[in-house]
């Protein structure tokens, strides 16, 4: 697979039209754990986000992500903004000067997500977080790679395990974030941040494979 910056920002209309589709849902999720803010911080996000599409979309990839990461930060409220803005920072400086993302190259770049959102949070893994699908996702799919499955392999081994660190959170007390103050720490509820972490992962997962992209 090769992903240009184009074909990455269309990947995030995907998940902005997802994001969009479960206003109430995530909504609920944060009004139970949380502030109840959630969707809309993303949401606010993804919008302008889409508004800047043109402009993302003529971006080599690191600038892409440099540009991404200020207006997640700008744009987005609440502790998701900042966390996001981390992320995609990490992610710019793992792309150096690359002009498309491979598949080794979006290992390298969900690792770099990962380890800028958990510096940032101060988080683990089990924290009942927007960590815990991404922490899964790129286990599965450094596995799978090493393991020597074929892309497409790859790429569901990274779906399917940002789905399973999704799901974790309903079991798992909350460490971090809002939920920590709730008596019984979220326990029983999906955390939202992890909902729509598993959103992003799931269509770029989405968009590779029926791109035919992933051999
Ligand atoms: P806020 O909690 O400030 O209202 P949001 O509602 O937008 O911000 O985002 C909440 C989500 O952010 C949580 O569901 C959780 O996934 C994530 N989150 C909050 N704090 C942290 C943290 N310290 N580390 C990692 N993720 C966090
Ligand atoms: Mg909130």
């Amino acid at each position: 697979m090769q992903m240009t910056s184009a074909e990455y920002v269309d990947c995030l209309r995907a998940a902005a039209t997802l994001l969009n589709e479960n206003k109430d849902y995530i909504t609920e999720l944060d009004a139970a754990t949380g502030d109840g803010d959630h969707w809309a911080n993303m949401n606010m996000g993804f919008v302008r986000l889409m508004e800047m599409s043109e402009e993302l979309a003529a971006l080599p990839v690191s600038d892409l992500f440099k540009k991404i990461a200020m207006t997640m930060m700008s744009v987005i409220g609440g502790s998701a903004g900042v966390l996001y803005g981390s992320a995609y920072l990490k992610a710019a400086a793992a792309a150096k000067d690359a002009q498309a993302i491979d598949l080794p190259l979006l290992r390298d770049i969900l690792r770099a997500q990962l380890e800028g959102i958990m510096s940032r949070g101060k988080a683990q893994p089990g924290f009942k977080t927007m960590v815990d699908p991404l922490h899964q996702a790129v286990d599965a799919m450094e596995r799978a790679m090493e393991e020597g499955k074929n892309e497409a392999e790859v790429l569901s081994a990274m779906r399917d395990g940002a789905e399973a660190g999704m799901k974790a959170t309903a079991d798992m007390e909350a460490m971090r974030g809002r939920a920590c103050y709730q008596p019984d720490k979220g326990v029983g509820h999906l955390d939202p941040g992890a909902v729509t972490m598993w959103y992003q992962l799931q269509t770029l997962a989405d968009f590779l494979l029926k791109e035919g992209n992933a051999v």
